[in-house]
């Protein structure tokens, strides 16, 4: 199967290529064939001729951060610091399990989100509660398979108990909370490997290689040595990237300082910091931090939204920037983005920076936010090389926005307008490995309206919708003094940007 992209404006973001061109993209099976001036590619009977006139064709978006199980949950919690999000997010009740099919349906309310929205690639650091199981991980992926959209997953499980993840809570917390807290995770580490290995085994490399596994160890205060080292080994055995949260909270810079080393230190002292790895977040680290990231080769997915929205801090943009740390953006999870939509995490990325620095000449230029969007993007996934721009031999994923759209009229600057106008009202065409997902609004791979009234169904029989304050009530005022503990801690640095009078 052909397709014929023709008359398009091309921002191809493919190195030694023009900014922009006119041109024609021959798509043939799941690959870009040829780029061409417009114009000038003969079509035939066999060939699908899509016309681009007054179309901008561009790379899909690439979402390099995000966790599908509580794709049902947008918008269901207020704004709170991480710590005490994670009491309400996804606690352990029977009644909260989810099925298959639930797993199956939730997955899809996101991609297909994205997919409208013009994101094609996506990196799911999936977490369940209480524990993965073989048909729950073949359900998620088997919506990915569905839908169409790419689709990296890993296993985001803790093999620890919760009480070592925090600090003071031990000493604070009366023995029948303490002893609950210290109890083991649902899932042995056993189970947790034979669950990754699974994912593998059954779906990597799956749909034409649309379909990937990752490796997850969630966060280095919450597994053990042998399961890091464990899932390191996964990861170096088959080059999967190796997703691990670092440093997104002021909290977790204490629990270093408790522990006597940071941890990005501890991490990378443990072994398991490389070029595979996604270092997630990155917000409360120091200059020997970034270091050890830039020395080890790993990158960095930034979640801006997701970092305002619990009020973790802003990432220091720059420091990254200048140690050649690869940049890659993402959504983080739909109940802290809550929209999944990448131009906003773009637009977020492009703005955010500005007040964490006088210099002007320091703050992110639009350029520079969208080669953290495509080519970071690309380098976190380890697809570099098959997408993230528009070339010959790359992956035909790519998308077409009309710009006969107020986001681009009249059309100054065609990159800042991406990242400050556009906000994916205007796609019209999202193509991923080949094939037409979504065209003119409307999605070819999912019934939505179909999906939304199941995903409204089950969601509503869920037993343990309700509880989850209920369940968190004991522990909070223990959680809240921990946070504000932590919040008072001279940490000699600040990644947030609290008022303060100029008197004061
Ligand atoms: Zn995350």
């Amino acid at each position: 199967m052909k397709i014929l992209v023709r008359n398009a404006l091309l921002r191809s973001f493919a190195p030694g290529r023009p900014h922009t061109e006119h041109a024609d993209i021959l798509v043939s099976g799941d690959t870009i064939d040829t780029v061409a001036p417009a114009g000038s590619l003969p079509d035939d009977p066999q060939t699908q001729v899509i016309d681009a006139t007054g179309h901008l064709v561009m790379p899909g978006l690439i979402n390099a951060h995000f966790h599908s199980p509580v794709n049902h949950l947008k918008g269901s919690l207020p704004s709170l610091p991480l710590e005490i999000f994670m009491l309400y997010e996804s606690p352990n009740l029977p009644g909260l399990k989810p099925s298959p099919r639930f797993a199956y349906v939730r997955t899809l309310l996101a991609a297909a989100e994205m997919l409208k929205l013009g994101t094609t690639s996506v990196q799911d650091d999936a977490f369940f509660v209480p524990q993965p199981t073989p048909e729950i991980i073949d359900a998620v992926m088997q919506a990915y398979a569905d839908c169409g959209i790419r689709a990296r997953l890993a296993l985001d499980q803790s093999n620890l108990p919760e009480l070592g993840k925090l600090p003071y809570l031990a000493e604070a917390l009366p023995a029948e909370l303490r002893n609950s807290l210290a109890a083991p995770p649902p899932a042995d580490t056993s189970e947790l490997l034979a669950c990754t290995r699974h994912l593998i085994e059954t779906w990597h490399g799956k749909s034409g290689g649309r379909l990937m596994a990752a490796v997850s160890c969630s966060a280095p205060q919450r597994v053990s040595d042998d399961y890091l080292a464990a899932l390191d080994d996964l990861s170096k055995a088959h080059d999967l990237p190796f997703y691990v949260h670092i440093l997104e909270t002021r909290t977790q810079r204490v629990l270093g300082n408790v522990r006597g080393r940071s941890l990005v230190q501890d991490f990378a002292a443990r072994g398991a910091l490389s070029d595979r790895c996604n270092v997630i977040h990155a917000i409360w680290m120091d200059d020997a931090d970034y270091d050890l990231i830039a020395a080890a080769g790993a990158c960095v997915a930034h979640n801006p939204i997701s970092n305002l929205r619990l009020g973790s801090g802003v990432m220091p943009f720059r420091r990254l920037r200048e140690r050649g740390i690869t940049i890659a953006l993402g959504t983080d999870e739909a109940i802290a983005d809550d929209s999944v939509n990448m131009w906003a995490v773009a637009k977020m990325a492009g703005l955010i920076h500005n007040i964490a620095d006088p210099d002007y000449a320091r703050w992110p230029q639009a350029a520079e936010v969208l080669a953290c969007l495509f080519t970071g993007g690309a380098r976190a996934m380890r697809q570099a090389g098959r997408i993230g721009a528009i070339a010959p031999g790359m992956q035909a994923d790519l998308i077409m926005l009309d710009l006969d759209t107020l986001a681009f009229t009249p059309l100054n600057d065609l990159d800042r307008q991406l990242v400050y106008c556009e906000n994916g009202s205007s796609v019209r065409l999202t193509m991923v490995a080949g094939a037409i997902i979504a065209r003119d609004g409307k999605l070819l791979t999912i019934d939505e309206p179909a999906l939304r009234a199941e995903a409204r169904s089950l969601a509503a029989a869920l037993a343990g919708a309700g509880q989850t304050e209920q369940a968190a009530a004991p522990y909070l005022p223990y959680y809240r003094d921990m946070y504000l503990r932590a919040a008072a801690a001279d940490l000699g640095m600040l990644r947030a940007v609290p008022h303060k009078d100029w008197t004061a």
